[in-house]
């Protein structure tokens, strides 16, 4: 039998778990259009050196060490979050942009995140073959790839979330996150078709986490960190128009040619000038899911670097929805299961550090 989401909420209410008041529907949460005025950042592969600047900035400007607190705005205390209202308060970064905490005997190491989580919310991987000697070549080459928050035109994590939490701004298109509505139940985790969203397991207090695009220094006539410390001009930010129309402009380039290359912004005036590399596959982002506001393009194709190639190029929102609503129990599932599955390797990891002899 389909269940409505109506009868879904007052099933998860009946269960005990209080929903802020006045959830928006989700049609009011997202789009199915770009916004005229959206943003986004464009990745190119073949101009990252694999520095991690953007990584050691995007934690910089939206976390600290151990905790990935979200900035004014977007960080809620506990007794906000009780209360179901927005966060007043200002977080100031003073604290370095590295992790120390519960790396035991070895306090100080620098973060060395392997991949996204409640305390990486944007991460630069390495593909390597062979003798990895060449860039962007499949063969005895290796190459670098980014990964956050696509910023869906139509995002499934924001059609599915019962409580409201996630809503793509109707102005700039970004895809941001509410903790104060979230009732932890992971169902974005499930929903997007980029396994993107993390969730906080070792909080007192656990949150979901995901690149915000830098919303609250945006706010500030700022842009996104990531772009803006990126030395080379492999991540630019801009609007998601003239992104679109720069990615297809490199892609259709003949390799060799030499191009300026900007850097930090579309419209910079400082660019790199270099020669055009041979770019594969396809432009991500253009098509996948119903289109994103981020896009990438690779000297290398994107199944080889791990991306699924099965995402359809239709909204997936309405269909997530559909089947997630026949089969709520899918909800306690995942979310007993990810509980278990979370004790069960700590355990293992607390036995492996014993065993070690670590104390
Ligand atoms: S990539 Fe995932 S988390 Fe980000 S907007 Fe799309 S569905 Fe949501
Ligand atoms: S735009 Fe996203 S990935 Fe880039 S710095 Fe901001 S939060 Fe991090
Ligand atoms: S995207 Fe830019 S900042 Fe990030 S690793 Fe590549 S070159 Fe460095």
């Amino acid at each position: 039998m389909a269940i409505s989401r109506r009868n879904f909420l007052k099933g998860v209410a009946g269960s005990g778990v209080v929903l802020a008041a006045g959830v928006p529907s989700a049609e009011a949460r997202m789009s199915k259009q770009l916004p005229p005025d959206a943003v986004g950042l464009l990745y190119d592969a073949t101009l990252c050196i694999g520095c991690k600047s953007c990584m050691v900035n995007c934690k910089t400007h939206n976390s600290v060490p151990g905790g990935a607190l979200y900035k004014e705005g977007l960080a809620p205390s506990i007794t906000d979050s009780f209360l179901c209202r927005k966060s007043e308060k200002t977080e100031q970064m003073e604290s370095p942009p590295y992790e120390t905490e519960g790396i035991d005997g070895n306090k100080g190491i620098w973060d060395a995140a392997q991949d996204l989580s409640g305390k990486t919310l944007s991460i630069i991987k390495m593909y390597r073959n062979g003798s990895g000697e060449k860039k962007d070549s499949a063969v005895n080459g290796h190459a670098f790839f980014k990964q956050q928050c696509m910023h869906c035109i139509t995002p499934a994590c924001a059609s599915v979330c019962p409580a409201g939490a996630f809503t793509k701004d109707p102005k700039n298109g970004i895809v941001y996150y509410e903790a104060y509505r979230c009732i932890g139940c992971r169902y974005c985790q499930i929903a997007c078709p980029f396994n993107l969203p993390r969730y906080e397991w070792s909080a007192v207090w656990p949150e979901i986490r995901k690149c915000q695009l830098c919303r609250h220094r945006i706010k500030e006539g700022k842009y996104a960190a990531c772009a803006e410390y990126c030395p080379t001009g492999a991540t630019i930010f801009g609007k998601a128009t003239e992104l679109r129309e720069e990615a297809k402009k490199r892609f259709t380039m003949k390799p060799g040619t030499i191009y300026n290359f900007p850097i930090q912004t579309m419209h910079s005036k400082e660019t790199s000038t270099r020669a055009v590399a041979a770019y594969a596959d396809k432009i991500y982002g253009l098509t996948e899911a119903g289109g994103t506001q981020n896009l990438m393009l690779s000297g290398i194709s994107f199944e080889l670097l791990g991306f699924n190639k099965d995402i359809p190029n239709a909204a997936l929102p309405d269909l997530t929805w559909a089947y997630i609503a026949k089969v709520p129990w899918v909800f306690l599932g995942v979310f007993l299961s990810g509980t278990a599955l979370h004790i069960i390797t700590s355990r293992k990891d607390r036995n492996d550090k014993r065993k070690g002899g670590q104390p």
